[in-house]
């Protein structure tokens, strides 16, 4: 937790770029699909709002979605040289990422990219058995995916990152060993290995919902993390978060941000910010959100302070993500108030059911089941956050 707890901090900065060409089976992201979508009338909205929210040297960057590789290499061009004329990212920032999917990256985005400072690629591969693609809806195939790697490659990303999703019903254990074997052969400096979620109003969400998706065994589940977990370390791969994996020194700097729970600004449709303690959410529509730029320079919401308990149970929510135990001396500087009241007979009941271990020389940690259960444990210390405020 020592890294952890030192820096001082200048915010990160994400930017979201919502549209995408087709809407995957299990998104929940503010993704939308559109035949036209008015792309430089967007991207000039989020430079307003750059400007209006007076953002200045971020620490890192991060262009996400949606599916930013859409934006024509021209635009992309004039949006990063005005983006830097108003946040001077191009001096500041330790990184920057963009997110991309196999069916519309190009060796010309990946050039233009990297001409105006991105030095990471998160590639959005999910699965590379065709049987899983068509189950998520996704809108490439295996070899468009396996292709699109080359091309990152070719055009000489410095730090390139692999999405992937497990636990679809329909992926043997044969085809996600597979997968991964293969993506391994690429060496990417990153790979991210997510559960697959049924999440409420997506379409797979709502099949499971009526019964008529049947989610994977939990014990199947169990046995394919610990099975990434040996294979990825004996690749050289550090688990440095629950569903992250790199390379010693290819860490994500940005999503380290979220974790410590440290300041940030989004900007962009249903974007949300944190900084100074209050946490702030765009409009979700990105024609209500260009409008209201366009109207009044800014597109929030709601902004709300969070109270001293809600802010640890959140610090505690995203730092129990990452390995290191969680230093109590931290948690209280960092949120205003430590582990205490509701917030710390949560955690002794989370201690009885074996899924956290009890404070120990000032720091507490989960266990390994209680890592394997981060969204239970999650949900309950929000719970007792909220026992309080409500
Ligand atoms: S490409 Fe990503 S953001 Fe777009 S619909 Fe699919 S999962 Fe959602």
């Amino acid at each position: 937790m020592a890294q952890i707890a030192s820096e001082p901090h200048r915010e990160g900065l994400y930017l979201h770029f919502p549209y995408c060409v087709v809407k995957c089976r299990y998104c929940d992201f503010n993704s939308h699909v559109e035949a036209r979508p008015d792309t430089t009338r967007y991207l000039d909205a989020m430079l307003r709002e750059a400007e209006m929210r007076g953002v200045r040297s971020p620490r890192t960057v991060f262009f996400g979605g949606g599916t930013p590789s859409l934006v024509p290499a021209g635009e992309l061009r004039r949006f990063l040289r005005e983006l830097d004329a108003r946040t001077g990212y191009r001096a500041s920032a330790e990184e920057f990422t963009v997110e991309a999917n196999p069916e519309s990256l190009t060796g010309e985005f990946l050039e233009v990219a990297l001409e105006g400072g991105v030095s990471r690629v998160s590639l959005g591969v999910q699965a590379l058995d065709e049987p899983t693609l068509r189950f998520f809806g996704r809108a490439h195939d295996s070899g468009r995916a396996l292709e699109a790697i080359g091309t990152a490659r070719r055009a000489g990303v410095p730090a390139l990152n692999i999405d992937l999703i497990q636990g679809a019903p329909v992926q043997t254990r044969a085809a996600w060993e597979a997968g991964l074997e293969r993506i391994l052969q690429e060496r990417p400096e990153h790979l991210s290995a997510y559960d697959l979620l049924y999440e409420p109003g997506t379409a797979l969400g709502t099949l499971h919902e009526k019964g008529k998706l049947e989610a994977t065994d939990d014990r199947d589940r169990a046995a394919s993390f610990l099975w990434n977990q040996r294979r990825l370390r004996a690749e050289g791969y550090r688990p440095y978060e629950v569903s992250a994996f790199a390379q010693p020194g290819f860490e994500c700097r940005h999503n380290l941000i979220y974790w410590r729970n440290e300041p940030y600004v989004g900007l962009g449709a249903g974007a949300a910010s944190y900084r100074q303690g209050f946490r702030s959410i765009n409009a979700k529509e990105p024609r209500r959100y260009v409008a209201e730029v366009e109207a009044t320079g800014r597109a929030t919401t709601s902004s709300e302070r969070l109270r001293p308990l809600r802010r640890a149970a959140e610090t505690l929510m995203m730092a129990l993500r990452l390995p290191e135990p969680v230093e109590l001396a931290w948690l209280a500087d960092r949120a205003g108030v430590g582990l205490e009241g509701e917030l710390a007979q949560a955690w002794e009941r989370l201690v009885v059911q074996r899924l956290a271990m009890p404070p120990t020389a000032g720091k507490i940690a989960l266990t390994r089941r209680g890592r394997r259960f981060l969204d239970l444990v999650v949900s309950r210390l929000l719970e007792a956050s909220e026992a309080r405020s409500g």
